[in-house]
């Protein structure tokens, strides 16, 4: 694995993440801050702990890679939800590629009568979206690459690493049979 993103870097990225933030909402009223699962699970803990404001903490689940690295259909699942109406909602999320996760996970929280709704994201991917969206806050700009780790998954294995990692094309079959061990 080529390490992109080391341990020091994300987490001066994560703190930028929070400064801009901070400044955005303020410390007066409480944000609803939303993780989207699981890949924002690291990102997540690290990002809620550097906020000042009163928070409103929750997850709600959307998954697209399903055991591969090219996007597909999205399922969401919204069972862990908390209530929004009427609220100032941050959803959180690891990366932002297609766009098509907080596109559609924004119009879903507006649905369900939040009063504003903003993005977070530690990755933002050097490509074309496929959506007019674009994240408010972002911890990196990133090239086109398969990256996993601190969150980010592969066939659910690596998002425990530290760091930030490309996954080389030779890796791809080695992992598939370690996850099946
Ligand atoms: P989007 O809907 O913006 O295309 O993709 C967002 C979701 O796809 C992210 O939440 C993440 O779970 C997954 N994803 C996108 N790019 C990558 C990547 O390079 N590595 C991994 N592990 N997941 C990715
Ligand atoms: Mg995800």
């Amino acid at each position: 694995m080529r390490i992109l993103l080391n341990e020091d870097q994300l987490q001066a990225g994560v703190e930028r993440l929070a400064t801009e933030i901070d400044r955005f909402y303020g410390d007066q009223r409480p944000v609803t801050v939303i993780a989207v699962m699981t890949g924002s699970v690291v990102l997540f803990a690290d990002l809620i702990r550097r906020l000042s404001m009163p928070q409103r903490v929750g997850v709600i689940q959307a998954s697209s890679y399903r055991g591969g690295t090219q996007s597909q259909e999205l399922e969401v699942n919204e069972t862990m939800m908390i209530d929004v109406k009427g609220r100032d909602v941050l959803l959180v999320d690891d990366i932002f590629d297609t766009g098509r996760t907080l596109d559609r996970l924004t119009g879903l929280i507006r649905e369900r009568g939040a009063k504003t709704t903003k993005t977070a994201v530690l990755l933002h991917k050097h490509r074309q979206h496929e959506v007019s969206l674009r994240p408010d806050f972002v911890g990196f700009e990133i090239p086109d690459e398969f990256v996993v780790g601190y969150g980010l998954d592969y066939l659910d294995m690596y998002r425990n690493l530290p760091y930030l990692a490309v996954l080389e094309p030779s890796e791809i079959d080695a992992t598939k049979s370690e996850s099946e061990r």
